[in-house]
């Protein structure tokens, strides 16, 4: 791109202000990393990073003057950078930094640099372009790793010895493969060795970092990208054994069951075309996670993973809290897809009975859609007959979930006659016998025996006391 062309792209009020106040302070004055790169790129980026060579809070408090009413500074003393918030815009400041590390910690020693001390510093080559906003040198490009023709190339390498860069911040290996995997870029080769010989170097970065990367990675359009090259490198078993343990064939006698860890990532890329929901894509990620555990061999059957849906759901909250994921209902919701993912499949395999498409939505409430999604999404087999059969039947239990609903109002099932009315019309005291008839009346609704009204659950549960031996108080 000529600098013609890129100074196009700095067009907006906010980078003539940050020129002119630059210009005044005598300061050097680049906009650099993501911004630039995404220019490149094509990509709509918001963040604006400005490095200055000199005070980068000075230059934002100048800015903010200049900028007048409408414009908010917040200054961070402690990091050395200030926020100038002007309308929709947000510019971080900072000023050009040389940074060294010491072994044990990602936060570098940081003293006053040049710009050229600042690119060095950065990631990647692609994040280290800058451009010049002073009026002499306005839109000029600085590019001195060739981050454009690795722009061009869709190349991945660190504009130094990738050895010490990973070594020095290991979350710069996360990084790396998040983004190879948003932008479908290759990883140069000396690049990704480093990142293997590096990888227990991972151990120095906090879980909850880690976490927001491999968020970013399954939010990405193709998920699989990431977590194969996480799994090539190493960093897979470190970060998420059991994931990393749902790899491998066995066979006996000739049967080989299919490998649950490539299965799994089409079914993420599956459900990505789908959805954004993050959540639903950490579902997909660990609907089959119980599967290793529960790998039997059995000789008239052949390989069996019984149970492994309700496993995989007591498997979570653990694998949450070892990486830091919200232990709330967004983990609750995940367990309760992964528990119910084999039973629309089950359903899809027999006929389709009402009662049991009932049940089902009574066991999915709202989150029957996202549980329909997800097993759509896990059909993989690449024998087209037996795809289309699941996928019709499917369609089916759609239809017929969406019939029933209508009908019978089962999805945020609330029981006609309640504990206490059942208490009260047979004078009793919390008892099993409440419980006993509470769930009879559940199941004769969802079994379709009564519909679900409260007239014809009234007279249900009158026949079922009696029974049981329970008479009426008023009788
Ligand atoms: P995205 O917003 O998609 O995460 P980005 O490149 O803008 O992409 P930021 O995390 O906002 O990512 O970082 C801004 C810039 O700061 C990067 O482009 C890069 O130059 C630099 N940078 C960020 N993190 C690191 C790091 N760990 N090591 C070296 N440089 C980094």
């Amino acid at each position: 791109m000529e600098q013609e062309e890129l100074k196009k792209h700095f067009g907006d009020k906010i980078f003539k202000q940050i020129s002119e106040t630059a210009d005044k302070l005598g300061l050097e004055c680049y906009v650099v990393g993501g911004y630039v790169r995404d220019i490149f790129l094509n990509r709509p980026s918001k963040d604006i990073d400005v490095v200055v060579v000199g005070s980068g809070i000075k230059m934002a408090e100048t800015l903010g003057k200049h900028l007048g009413r409408g414009a908010k500074v917040s200054v961070f003393k402690n990091f050395g950078t200030a926020q100038v918030k002007y309308h929709d815009t947000e510019v971080e400041f900072v000023g050009a930094r040389k940074e060294s590390y010491s072994h044990d910690s990602r936060k570098p020693v940081v003293e006053d640099g040049t710009l050229e001390d600042d690119q060095n510093r950065r990631d990647f080559t692609i994040n280290a372009l800058a451009v010049c906003l002073n009026s002499a040198r306005f839109g000029e490009l600085v590019d001195p790793f060739g981050g454009v023709d690795d722009l061009k190339e869709k190349v991945i390498r660190t504009p130094l010895d990738p050895d010490i860069t990973f070594s020095d911040d290991p979350l710069r290996m996360m990084r790396c493969i998040r983004f190879a995997t948003q932008l479908n870029f290759f990883i140069e080769d000396e690049t990704f060795a480093a990142i293997s010989r590096n990888k227990e170097r991972i151990n120095i970065i906090s879980r909850e970092r880690i976490a927001d990367e491999l968020n970013k990675i399954l939010l990405s359009s193709r998920p699989s990208i990431g977590f194969v090259l996480l799994d090539q490198c190493g960093l897979l078993e470190l970060i998420f054994p059991e994931f990393a343990a749902m790899q491998g064939v066995e066979t006996k006698n000739g049967h080989a069951h299919k490998d649950n860890f490539y299965h799994t990532l089409e079914v993420v890329d599956n459900i990505s075309a789908k959805t954004d929901n993050l959540w639903l894509r950490w579902a997909a990620l660990l609907h089959d996670i119980g599967k290793p555990s529960t790998k039997r061999w059995e000789p008239r059957i052949g390989w069996t993973f019984h149970n492994h849906n309700f496993i995989g759901e007591r498997m979570i909250p653990n694998i949450f809290r070892k990486m830091k994921l919200p232990m709330n209902e967004k983990m609750k919701y995940v367990q309760k897809l992964v528990g119910l993912h084999m039973r629309p499949i089950v359903l899809a395999e027999d006929i389709v009975t009402d009662s049991a498409v009932r049940r089902l939505l009574f066991d999915a409430g709202d989150d029957i859609d996202d549980l329909m999604m997800l097993c759509e999404a896990d059909i993989t087999s690449k024998n087209q007959a037996r795809k289309q059969k699941f996928l019709d039947n499917f369609r089916l239990v759609r239809q017929k979930l969406k019939d029933l609903e209508e009908k019978d109002r089962i999805r945020n099932f609330q029981p006609p006659v309640s504990g206490e009315e059942i208490m009260e019309v047979f004078g009793l005291q919390p008892c099993r016998e409440i419980g006993t008839l509470k769930t009879s009346i559940k199941d004769a609704i969802l079994d379709g025996v009564i519909p679900n009204e409260y007239e014809a659950a009234y007279n249900f549960m009158m026949e079922k006391a009696a029974k049981m031996g329970l008479k009426p108080v008023n009788n």
